[in-house]
């Protein structure tokens, strides 16, 4: 069976120009040769630093930007070099949910026009049968009916937020990419908000990338986790391996920044991140990390480590796991 999603060999270079008078002073590679798979159903964390990619590459999937180069295939199907005719079947079933509410909601639209508006741009259905997926659908998600008559501005940060899924469900879809959807929210919303998110999920069976800076926000959504720096998955595995026994040092580093209440004796002895993501303009050579990681060694200077499946579903890029699978760091000492 095919995966729902299979991702080979993403990336995208933007140019970098110099100054009024054009000219391109250097490249950056936002998303430099990304490769995964996705199943139905399930939620795939896509975590990094500000600037590792990680928009980029969700973006790249519901080609609301084009790629410079690799595959999507959904279904099996390549959506990489259809033309906007082609493309539309297939983003009926994609659906992206943004950090910022607010700035993707129409503000002169009533909320109940911008919650069907999905369905009349698709022909789906008449006017009767929208009127009611619409009221469904903001019952759905947690508002009020008499709230389809109110304009964006109206609504607190969170029902904006409900209102932007509820538009992201309106087709029906089998993939959403959330791209720091409670990032923008008061903490005190970000739980409802991340609940609402995983009940849809139980009811409807559809298939989440979830983009986010915010390590416990992943580790309570997600069920696989991939790691991004500079451009690259640097690791790639299910949550609970992730979290506790991380074998790339950046993740390990990542994770000596998340304060833990229930500290577990291997936690404390985590190697914490040094030093600031370098431009990516210009990158490091060999391992983008090897300035800043604490198991640097001869190779890492010169060789740019390949992802490789280390264990069954582990999938790690870095010098120390050439050799196989070796203990998860924090054990080694
Ligand atoms: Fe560190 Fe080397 Fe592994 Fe890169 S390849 S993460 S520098 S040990
Ligand atoms: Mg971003």
């Amino acid at each position: 069976v095919a995966p729902l999603l299979a991702v080979r060999d993403l990336s995208k270079i933007f140019p970098i120009r110099r100054g009024i008078f054009g000219g391109t002073a250097g490249q950056v590679h936002a998303v430099d040769g990304v490769s995964f798979e996705m199943a139905a159903g399930e939620t795939l964390g896509l975590v990094g630093e500000s600037g590792c990619g990680k928009s980029t590459a969700g973006r790249l999937l519901l080609r609301l930007i084009e790629p410079s180069g690799g595959q999507v295939r959904f279904h099996g199907a390549e959506i990489t070099g259809l033309d906007a005719g082609a493309i539309l079947p297939v983003r009926r079933r994609m659906q992206m949910i943004h950090q910022d509410p607010y700035a993707s909601l129409n503000p002169r639209m009533q909320a109940g026009e911008i919650v069907g508006e999905p369905l009349v741009i698709h022909g789906m259905g008449d006017k009767a049968a929208r009127q009611a997926r619409v009221a469904q659908l903001f019952e759905r998600v947690g508002l009020r009916p008499d709230q389809q008559r109110s304009y964006a501005h109206e609504f607190s940060g969170g029902q904006r937020q409900r209102l932007g899924i509820a538009r992201a469900l309106a087709l029906g879809p089998e993939l959403i990419v959330c791209d720091e959807p409670v990032s923008a929210l008061d903490v005190s919303i970000r739980a409802q908000i991340l609940n609402l998110l995983m009940d849809l999920q139980d009811e409807f069976g559809f298939a989440y990338l979830f983009v986010s800076h915010d390590l416990a926000v992943v580790e309570h959504i997600s069920h696989r986790v991939a790691v991004m720096y500079l451009g690259r998955i640097v690791e790639l595995t299910d949550k609970t391996t992730l979290f506790e026994e991380p074998l790339h040092p950046y993740t390990e580093a990542l994770l000596a920044a998340v304060p833990v209440p229930k500290v577990t004796g291997r936690r404390r002895t985590r190697k914490p991140l040094q030093g600031d993501v370098p431009s990516p303009i210009n990158r490091p050579s060999g391992c983008h990390f090897h300035p800043r990681c604490a198991y640097v060694h001869a190779p890492c200077h010169t060789r740019e480590p390949v992802l490789r499946e280390v264990t069954p579903g582990h999938l790690v890029a870095c010098h120390l796991h050439d050799a196989g699978p070796r203990l998860p760091l924090a054990r080694q000492t």
